[in-house]
Order: structure tokens, then sequence, then C-alpha cells
């Protein structure tokens, strides 16, 4: 972009040489004292003026467009800045398009004519930095002169030292940026980040890892990790463990960046809480191979820890739970199949009616457990809808558990004209019979259970009552939830998985309906759920 122009004469001062020193000390002091732009563009123009005897200037810098916009004006109104930022595109357009000297004379002028008629001549001094023209300096003056080789050279040095200063301004503010976008992606990483020194003292703390650890970044910043971070029940080693054995320099120089460590226990918040968190240390080296800093990823595994526990539950309850029904009836079938024995028709009936009842039992179970393993998949019941029939779905559910049981009286109680609904009636027969059952299961002595169903303009509602053991008020809410069985006498000597209630929930929730229990110990319970028409 050569268009230094019309460079003129200046009559010799007897101070001009001492002067242009005095002011290029001043810029070069100001470049390297600090990285103020604003402050060495506005001594390079305020120099190159008064070497000019200019009355107006302003420097323009190139954005990432590759247009150049006004960056600093002197001797012009502000409002003006527009209209020249105007006249710079145009500049631009010209220089791209290969327009000639006196094109870009014309163009200066007209930009010079906006700022005051009054302005007759025009100097415009690239700034550039290893070919790349960054800016522009522009000096405009009331008369014109010629100029000489030596005022150009001294206008080139401060447009030259300005051009460092943009580039290293540049340099710097791209580095800033890149610092604050880490910054950024660090504070708001959902996994807790921190950075520790080589004495393994933090001195970053991340906002997840506030969260997680329950420490503020303010009061964690400037402590050994260790003291912050005291793990326990560790799967292996801790950080000091490794350090001990040689972590990180054990490593091939080569792959210094790819030898993560990996540390898992129990963390103790500060609030008392426990957590099972999982970090990773991942060294960084200095050029020389020294260890600079460690970014400690620590992550929060005690879903996947409680996953695992549930997991384990679930694998002993099924296969306890299964044992039972299908070791009786194995029994029981080897029992009819003896050769040495001859049964009586009586006999035989009884115990065929036993092996139905297991076989009955067994198939609620896998049922429970088939709709509990899809839940925990999908998280949400998918329905099969269809036309309902709740009273029938009842009376078949009463008869067969009537046949189960003759301790208990089960007797039904349901409103004439029960509407049918919209529902998955397989799911819905597994309510039932699940509230049934355990209706039967937790009332020992016998008595009487009442099966009723009611409707209103909105929805219909089915009540279990039994006149069993009841439930503490605590338990009332924890009876849906996942595996949870009441602890006590009888629940030890009853079968059952814990999930019968809470699939009841999910079933009734899928439906967008309701379940609730009122109870009250020793005198028995009431289950009941409504679902919307
Ligand atoms: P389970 O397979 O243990 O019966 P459920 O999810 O059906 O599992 O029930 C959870 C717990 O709620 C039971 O273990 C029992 O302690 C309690 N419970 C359920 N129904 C009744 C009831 N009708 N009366 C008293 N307690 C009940």
């Amino acid at each position: 972009m050569g268009i230094m122009k019309n460079m003129l004469m200046l009559s010799p001062i007897d101070d001009y040489r001492v002067r242009q020193r005095d002011f290029l000390l001043q810029i070069s002091r100001a470049i390297t004292a600090k990285l103020d732009l604003n402050e060495v563009l506005r001594l390079a123009l305020h120099a190159s003026l008064i070497m000019l005897k200019g009355q107006v200037g302003l420097v323009a810098l190139r954005a990432q467009d590759d247009v150049f916009y006004v960056k600093m004006v002197s001797g012009v109104e502000r409002d003006k800045v527009p209209s020249l930022n105007d006249h710079l595109h145009r500049l631009n357009e010209i220089v791209r398009d290969g327009g000639g000297d006196d094109a870009v004379n014309d163009q200066l002028n007209l930009l010079a004519q906006a700022i005051d008629p009054g302005l007759i001549q025009t100097f415009a001094l690239p700034l550039m930095f290893a070919e790349e023209p960054l800016g522009m300096m522009i000096v405009c003056r009331d008369h014109a002169t010629d100029t000489t080789v030596n005022d150009r050279q001294v206008l080139q040095s401060f447009a030259d030292q300005a051009a460092i200063a943009v580039h290293n301004a540049q340099l710097y503010e791209r580095i800033n940026q890149e610092r604050q976008r880490l910054a950024a992606i660090l504070q708001h990483s959902a996994d807790g980040v921190m950075i520790l020194n080589p004495d393994l003292v933090i001195v970053r703390f991340n906002r997840a890892l506030e969260r997680i650890t329950g420490w503020e970044a303010v009061d964690a910043i400037g402590q050994y990790q260790a003291d912050v971070l005291q793990l326990h029940n560790l799967a292996d080693g801790d950080l000091a463990d490794a350090i001990a054995d040689g972590w990180p320099f054990t490593l091939a120089a080569s792959n210094y960046a790819e030898a993560p460590l990996y540390v898992e226990g129990d963390l103790l918040r500060a609030d008392g809480m426990a957590v099972s968190i999982g970090i990773t240390y991942a060294p960084m080296f200095n050029p020389d191979g020294t260890l600079n800093n460690i970014i400690a990823n620590v992550r929060d595994i005690s879903h996947f820890r409680q996953a695992q526990d549930l997991q384990n539950t679930f694998i002993s309850v099924v296969s306890h739970e299964l044992k039972t029904p299908v070791a009786i009836i194995k029994g029981y079938a080897a029992t009819l199949n003896r050769p040495d024995a001859q049964w009586d028709g009586a006999v035989v009936r009884e115990t065929l009616d036993v092996i139905e009842d297991e076989a009955d039992r067994l198939n609620d179970l896998i049922q429970n457990l088939l709709t509990a393993s899809k839940l925990q998949t999908q998280r949400e019941m998918v329905l099969e809808m269809g036309e309902v029939d709740l009273p029938r779905l009842i009376a078949q559910s009463v008869e067969r558990s009537r046949k189960q049981t003759a301790a208990h009286r089960i007797i039904t109680d349901i409103s004439p004209d029960f509407p049918v609904i919209e529902g998955d009636s397989t799911r819905l027969r597994q309510v039932i019979d699940n509230l049934i059952s355990n209706a039967i299961k937790y009332s020992p002595e016998g008595g009487q259970i009442e099966v009723s169903g009611d409707y209103d303009v909105e929805s219909v509602t089915v009540c279990v009552r039994d006149h069993g053991v009841g439930l503490a008020h605590e338990d009332q809410k924890r009876v849906f939830d996942r595996f949870f069985r009441v602890d006590g006498k009888l629940t030890r000597t009853t079968q059952g998985t814990g999930l019968g209630l809470y699939l009841v929930k999910a079933i009734i929730e899928a439906h967008g309906g309701a379940v609730a229990v009122e109870s009250k110990i020793g005198q028995g319970s009431t289950f009941y759920f409504t679902i919307p028409r």
C-alpha cells in the first residue's frame, strides 16, 4: 500500500534532528514500558503532526475484515469519524482494485475535505509489519510544501514504531482472548477442574469443583491439594503415592503429555456429605522437562457408584426371589413324581394347586422385573393404550387372589356404570395385582380386604384397603421407592423385591394419574390410585 505522498520540505530548524530523536525515544519507551497501544499511537501521531506542522491527523487500523477503521484522531470532531470510515473504505477499494497514485491521492484529498475544506495537503503512511499493512497514519495540512527524503524517513520511522506497537497489541489481544476463552471453559466446565503448581498447591479452582467439594475457590486457592481434597477409601494410591513412585517423571520424554494419573476415592465434603470422585491428573512440562503444572479434572462419580450398588441389589434380590418359587415348584413336582408313592386324588390336586400358585407368583415376579428393567433403560414407561375395563380387571385379579388365601375375605365394591377408560390394560392389571397381593402379604392375621372403584367427571379412583400391619408415617412416602422394604420382622419373613409399589407408581404416573397411601400402624393400609378419564 505505497501511499506515502507529497512529503513536504520543512524549513531547516536547528533542533529538527534533536526533536526527531526525542520523539523516537519517547515512542520506543512507550512501546517497551507498557502495552498501551493508544499511548503509542497518540505519541506517534503527535510527533508526526509536529514534525510536519500538520493541523489534523488520524490513525486507522485494519480490522479482521481487511477494512481500515479510524482508531485515533487529533483535531477532528468525533462526529466526523463515521464519514471518515466511509472514505477509508473507499480508499481501501481503490487500493485493492489496483487504482493508481492519482486515484489514491484524490481519495485522500476527499477525506481531508470531509474534515475541513481548508486542508489542502495530505500525507498517508502505512503502518507496515512483516510486509503486512496493519494500519495507516494520515496527516493533513492547511498549506502545501515540498518534502525531502529526510522528512520521509523521519515520518516512516514514527510509522514503523507505531506498527510495532500495533502488532504487539494485536498479539497481546489475541493471547488475552485465548486466555479468557480458556478461563471461561475452565470456569463453566461441568467437571471440576483445578490447576496445581509443582508443589501441589492449588492455583485455580473452578465453579463445578466448588459444587462438588463444598469448598469456595477463594479458600481453596493457595492450599495444598491434599488439605482440600481429603480422600478416603482410595481405589489405589493417591497423587502423593504416585509422586513418591516417580510420577510423572517415570515416563519417557516423548509421551509426557499422555500420561495422566487416575485416582478414585470418597471425599468428605465441607458440609459432611460424602461423594465418590474420580480425579485425572495431567502433568504439563516446561520445555526443559521440569514440571510446570498439574491439571486435575475431578468428576463426581456418586451416581455411577449408586447405579452399580443398585445393580448389585437388583441381582441379589432377583436371584433370591426367583429361587424360592422355583424350589417349591421343583420340590412339589418331584414329590408327585416319586415312583414309589401312590397319591390319592385330593393330595394330587392340593399339590398341583401349590405348583400353580407358585408358577403364578413366579410369573408376577418376572413381570415386575421386566417392567423395572425396561423402566431403567427407557426412563419413561411406554404404554400400549387401548380401552380398559377396570371392573373386569379387578374381578379377575380378585378371583385369582382368592384362590391363594383362605385367611382373607376379599370383597369388591365398584360403583355402577363405572366408565371404560383409556389405558394399558396389561400394566393396570399389574398395578391391581400388586396392590391386592401386598394387602394379603401385609395382613398376616387375615381379615377383610376391600377393593373399591369410584369415579367422577374427571377421573376414576381404585382403592385397596386391608386391616393388616399398616405403615409408620415415615415409611409411607418411601414405600414407592425402588427396592424399598420396611425393615421389620414381617418383611424379613415375607417374600418381596421392593419393586411392586415402585412400579405401581410408575405405571399410574405414566397414565397421568397419582398414587397415595393412608395407613396407621397396626390398623391397616389403604392404597389408592386415580387416573384421569
Ligand atoms: P415388596 O415386594 O416388598 O412387597 P412393594 O414395593 O410392593 O415391595 O412394597 C414395598 C414395601 O412397602 C413392602 O416391603 C412393605 O414393607 C410395605 N407395604 C406394601 N404394601 C403394604 C401394605 N398393604 N401394608 C403394609 N405395608 C405395605
